[in-house]
């Protein structure tokens, strides 16, 4: 690899990617095998490897697409893609960066919508409890996209079959939950 090549690959959203969370997109020779095994595929704008090498030349138009995606809001953090790729580019460790980073620049796809109300309910949850509270999370996201009637139906059959728990369980490290958050998620939104 050439040193133009290099410094290429360290700057822009794919130099973002690396310092946050040491994924290098650069690695990435497009063998498509995670794009083959992943379940969320048909539903992406971007196929997971297309993501990536989109990622690797550093065109800011591109990099724009990618941050405006739907493809980062359907991944589910499934780890398919990570297990079947040849590098290990740890490709849903890169997909949680790039919805955070798209979140905060409000750049995420109006498409996703409701998966982001899902997403901040899921945040907020283990925030309030340290763990993640079935009910509450259902409630909170019910509330957050204003359909709190559309699952009544279902909520029943989930509670006696003992799919939900009534009442939040706190853990020990509740505390240094809510540090990482003020930390992180908390530090953002001021
Ligand atoms: S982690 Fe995301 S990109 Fe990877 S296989 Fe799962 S859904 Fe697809
Ligand atoms: S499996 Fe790995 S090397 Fe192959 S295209 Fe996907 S990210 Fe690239």
């Amino acid at each position: 690899m050439s040193a133009d090549t290099h410094h290429k690959t360290t700057k822009g959203l794919s130099g973002e990617v690396l310092e946050h969370t040491g994924v290098k997109v650069d690695k990435c020779y497009q063998c498509g095998k995670c794009t083959a095994g992943c379940p969320m595929a048909s539903e992406m704008d971007l196929a997971p490897s297309y993501l990536l090498r989109m990622l690797q030349t550093g065109d800011a138009k591109l990099e724009e697409q990618v941050l405006r995606s739907f493809t980062i809001w359907v991944c589910l953090t499934c780890e398919m893609c990570y297990s079947r790729c040849p590098m290990s580019i740890d490709i849903p460790k890169m997909m949680d960066f790039l919805r955070e980073k798209s979140m905060k620049e409000k750049k995420a796809s109006k498409k996703a919508k409701e998966i982001i109300a899902f997403h901040k309910s899921f945040l907020s949850s283990i925030e309030k409890t340290g763990r993640l509270y079935e009910l509450g999370l259902t409630l909170e996201y019910k509330a957050r996209t204003m359909s709190i009637m559309q699952d009544v139906g279902v909520a029943p059959a989930m509670l006696s079959r003992g799919k939900l728990h009534i009442l939040p369980e706190l853990i020990k490290g509740r505390s240094a939950v809510s540090s990482i958050f003020d930390k992180t998620i908390n530090k953002n939104k001021k």
